[in-house]
């Protein structure tokens, strides 16, 4: 079946979209309100799921030519001492610059396929006359969702807060160290950069309010281990995004009419389990599917629900309790229960 979509976003999930429906047959419009991709930096765990995703897309090879795989996975107290360790046997996972994954997928398209600095309204989500799909991609405070889903409801802070960035100098493992109430991860980027990032609780920073995050940082995990000291002491001068956390309530269904929404648009997440983008990828390889095989437009987007949505939600819902116990205050005992768990899963 062929047809016409217009995307809302593009991120990854709305340029992963478009590349699935081109490949499908179909005629693809982005809209995007930025001038460009949207590149907050860092590297993205890519897992099994993504990556299979992105091999049905004809973009797999591509990204593994970009991508590192860490020689060890590890998840430690803040003294060093291994929760769980796997091996390259074992780690599962490949690690991409956001910019890379995101080049690949907008390399190739056609020109003017994509509408940068094109804002959608609420007006467009209605009307959007001659489309005969509206994929909303446009991220976790999607205005796709807000109007065209009457029961959608706004996301949930997580009582936790990011901090991220890159260092220069290669990483080698990845590792994340679980402390009380905040966690450091720290991850190969490229083989001459150091990705890592931050997690802790909201409240650990009361009374720190305005502190240059480098200085705040430095003084958090001062004492940690050396991998994590070594990234704190390259820290002043590089660049740190620091955002709040929230996640999506269910919401019963990612269809409506021909309205569809996908990737965090539908499902944002707790970011503890790197998988956000991994199910983003999935849900446009899966929406280009069903599209592609019709036979109604109706038809398709019901599948691509019953697919996706059950799913999304497990993630959702085990990536708010990862987010939780690994940030948690006085839980070590479940800590380390819930790190080696995930150690055997991963
Ligand atoms: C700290 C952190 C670490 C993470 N690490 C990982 C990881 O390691 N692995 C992983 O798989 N995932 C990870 N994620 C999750 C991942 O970043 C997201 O799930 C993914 O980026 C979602 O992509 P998206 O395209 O759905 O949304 P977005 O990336 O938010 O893109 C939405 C796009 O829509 C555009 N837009 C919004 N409104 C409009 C509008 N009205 N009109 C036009 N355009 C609009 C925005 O400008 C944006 O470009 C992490 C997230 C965080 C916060």
């Amino acid at each position: 079946m062929h047809g016409r979509a217009l995307v809302v976003g593009g991120g990854v999930a709305g340029l992963a979209a478009a590349r699935g429906l081109l490949r499908a047959g179909w005629e693809v419009e982005v809209r995007e309100r930025r001038g460009s991709p949207p590149d907050i930096g860092g590297a993205l765990s890519l897992w099994r799921g993504g990556m299979a995703a992105l091999d049905r897309l004809g973009l797999g090879e591509r990204v593994r030519e970009r991508a590192e795989r860490p020689l060890r996975g590890v998840i430690a107290d803040p003294s060093g001492r291994a929760l769980v360790s796997a091996g390259p046997q074992r780690t599962d996972v490949h690690l991409v610059s956001r910019s890379s994954l995101l080049a690949v997928l907008v390399e190739g398209l056609p020109d003017g396929l994509v509408l940068w600095n094109t804002p959608v309204t609420e007006a467009d989500v209605r009307g959007a006359g001659g489309f005969d799909a509206v994929v909303g991609a446009d991220g976790i405070h999607s205005i796709v969702r807000r109007t065209a889903f009457p029961r959608a409801r706004a996301p949930r802070p997580l009582g936790t807060v990011a901090y991220r960035g890159t260092v220069p100098g290669p990483a080698g493992m990845a590792s994340e160290t679980w402390g009380r109430g905040m966690l450091f991860g720290v991850t190969p980027m490229d083989a001459r950069t150091t990705n890592w990032f931050a997690s802790l609780r909201t409240e650990l920073l009361r009374g720190r309010e305005g502190r240059d995050h480098a200085d705040l940082l430095r003084e958090l995990y001062g004492g940690w281990h050396p991998v994590v000291a070594r990234v704190l002491d390259a820290l002043p001068g590089t660049g740190v995004d620091r955002r709040e956390l929230y996640d999506l309530p269910a919401l019963g269904s990612y269809v409506h009419g021909r309205h569809v929404l996908i990737g965090d648009a539908a499902h944002a997440m707790a970011p503890n389990l790197g998988r956000g983008a991994c199910e983003s990828l999935v849900d446009a390889a899966v929406l280009a599917d069903a599209l592609g095989a019709g036979p109604t437009v109706g038809g398709a987007l019901a599948r691509y629900d019953r697919r996706r949505h059950g799913p999304t939600r497990r993630v959702v819902r085990a990536s708010r309790a990862v987010n939780r116990v690994s940030t948690g205050v006085r839980l070590d005992g479940p800590r380390d229960l819930l790190a080696r768990t995930l150690g055997h899963l991963v």
